[in-house]
């Protein structure tokens, strides 16, 4: 029997990983306005990335709907309609999934196709990648849109093996759902998304205790239906909120505070704060005061805020004292929103367990037990996060120039020119790779920003005959120093944090991200275009 493998190598343009949002514009900007002969290859068995993979209880959008989204088809915009400020999971699912069929994305989709390995041929200018079932694709354009946060971290604990109920990372989350009811949960992680999952999951299990290893400060989201007034005004007004978006430090549509937060009294202060978080979101960290990630004495005058609230609202003084957060900066770490997640520690069927103070220990056939005692659990859930920026691009083979791997060149911590490509490996581009705004920003705005950065590289290429694309050692040295000299300025060197790579065991311990705000990297990035791809060596 015929195997992909026995079949003849596919011959293409370019390769495209990954069905989320990015891969999804890229493939339509290659195909459509370049005509390049292109294939996107998706891990998953449907469209959708992030929004495909996370669908545990309580999974939603932090950003708001009407600018978490494309921008770049005026006629997508005036005919989606977004049923609440922060949609839940299955509604943004939707919502790929019909961008998928309105432009005819998916005859170049090829689902169930892992990437397992790409290389790169010197002679040819072109990547050869093999997907896990050994089909063989080359291509001179190779472009990565696996995501930031897509590779689950499951925390190496013993006894895993051994636990006779279920258990879930949220990033894996099962298709048909999990119930809940009557059961004893455990749930381990206090992040984004431990702190989403939650309420949903107290309301429905018969007992839930939160193995909390970081306190987190989280501010509500105020969640609301969108009504038909507001979607109307929206609409009417996109061009003015692109605009702004693309104008605004983290792309989002609101101007950012200018004020300090040390030129007022602590009452006008607290005044200031109580308005925006009674607004709830974001605008909390960036329409607050302007020095909150710059400066810790401003920082704590939002920390002490949100502790203050913490406490007000968890009723049992114990526990209220375990859930102020007290070894970060508020922002360090990635803010979450949440939908009464402190008040969920008022309900009788949900504990707090403190595993810094008592670690866990081993996991068994019942349960969980930390340095205090035994938990006796019928299901397990990881809310532990993920190998994030790095993790997904290096669990695959890749090869560049000279037979350099990619794993080996950022043994050190990823390098990058831009967060758009890597010395070594021509013709590859990386979608809000390491070095680029991406998650510190609204991410579809980052997103196009990239894709259409990339798509107006390759036609420029094409009109120039010219045959490939590398950075040089000397732009990408220069801007790694550069996103680090940034990074410096920041409050985000002081938590543990996955933006530095701190929660994976044994990874250097490097801030990943470009904390410079989207104007200013996006002016560099339109710098670098109109001086003929400055750091970049094409040849013809
Ligand atoms: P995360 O922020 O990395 O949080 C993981 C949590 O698990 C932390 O509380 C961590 O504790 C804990 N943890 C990890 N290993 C552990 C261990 N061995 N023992 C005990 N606790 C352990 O992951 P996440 O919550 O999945 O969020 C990741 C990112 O995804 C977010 O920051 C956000 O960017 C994105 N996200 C977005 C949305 C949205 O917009 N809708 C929702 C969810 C997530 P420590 O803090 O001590 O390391």
């Amino acid at each position: 029997m015929s195997t992909p493998a026995d079949q003849p190598e596919l011959e293409l343009d370019a390769i495209v990983i990954g069905a989320g949002f990015s891969g999804m514009y890229m493939l339509k900007r290659l195909r459509d306005e370049l005509g390049l002969k292109t294939r996107l290859f998706e891990a998953g068995d449907g469209v959708g990335g992030t929004w495909y993979w996370n669908r545990y209880p309580g999974a939603r959008c932090d950003s708001e709907s009407f600018y978490y989204c494309y921008s770049f088809s005026e006629e997508l915009l005036q005919e989606w309609e977004w049923s609440s400020k922060y949609p839940e999971q299955p509604e943004i699912l939707k919502y790929l999934n019909h961008v998928a069929d309105r432009f005819d994305l998916r005859s170049d989709i090829q689902l169930n196709s892992r990437v397992n390995s790409a290389k790169f041929n010197e002679t040819t200018n072109r990547w050869h990648i093999v997907t896990a079932a050994g089909e063989r694709v080359s291509a001179q354009f190779l472009i990565s849109a696996v995501g930031c946060l897509s590779t689950a971290n499951v925390p190496d604990i013993d006894g895993l093996d051994d636990f006779k109920g279920d258990w879930y990372h949220t990033g894996q989350w099962p298709h048909e759902g999990v119930d809940f009811s009557g059961k004893r949960v455990g749930l381990i992680g206090t992040g984004s998304t431990g702190i989403q999952a939650t309420p949903v999951i107290a309301a429905e299990a018969d007992q839930l205790t939160i193995f909390q290893r970081t306190a987190n400060f989280s501010v509500p989201a105020r969640n609301a239906p969108l009504t038909a007034d507001r979607q109307e005004q929206i609409k009417g007004t996109y061009d003015d909120i692109w605009r702004a978006a693309k104008a605004g430090h983290g792309g989002f549509p609101y101007i950012p505070s200018d004020r300090s937060a040390l030129s007022y009294s602590e009452d006008e202060r607290n005044a200031i704060y109580e308005d925006i978080w009674q607004e709830g979101g974001f605008k909390f960290l960036w329409g607050s005061f302007s020095d909150i990630m710059v400066d810790e004495k401003a920082n704590d005058t939002a920390a002490d805020f949100l502790r203050t609230k913490i406490r007000n609202t968890v009723k049992d003084p114990k526990t209220a004292a375990m859930l102020l957060p007290n070894d970060h900066p508020y922002g360090a770490k990635r803010p979450p929103i949440d939908t009464n997640y402190f008040e969920t520690f008022n309900r009788d069927n949900v504990n707090l367990v403190d595993v810094k103070k008592a670690p866990i220990e081993t996991i068994t056939e019942t349960g969980l037990r930390t340095a205090d005692g035994d938990y006796d659990l019928d299901v397990i859930v990881f809310a532990t996060g993920f190998d994030a920026m790095t993790g997904t691009l290096l669990s695959i083979d890749i090869q560049g120039r000279d037979g350099l791997t990619l794993t080996d060149k950022w043994a050190e911590g990823p390098k990058t020119y831009l967060g758009l490509q890597v010395a070594g490996f021509p013709n590859m581009f990386t979608i809000s790779g390491p070095g680029s705004p991406s998650v510190l920003s609204n991410m579809p705005v980052s997103i196009e920003q990239h894709v259409e950065w990339i798509s107006d590289c390759i036609e420029s290429m094409r009109g120039k005959q010219q045959q490939s694309i590398e950075a040089t050692t000397t732009a990408e040295s220069e801007w790694v120093t550069h996103v680090n000299d940034i990074a410096q300025m920041t409050l985000f060197w002081k938590a543990n944090s996955w933006y530095l790579g701190a929660n994976i065991p044994g990874k250097k311990r490097i801030f990943m991200p470009y904390a410079g705000g989207i104007p200013m990297y996006r002016q560099r990035c339109d710098e670098v275009a109109s001086n003929d791809y400055e750091g970049f060596t094409l040849s013809a």
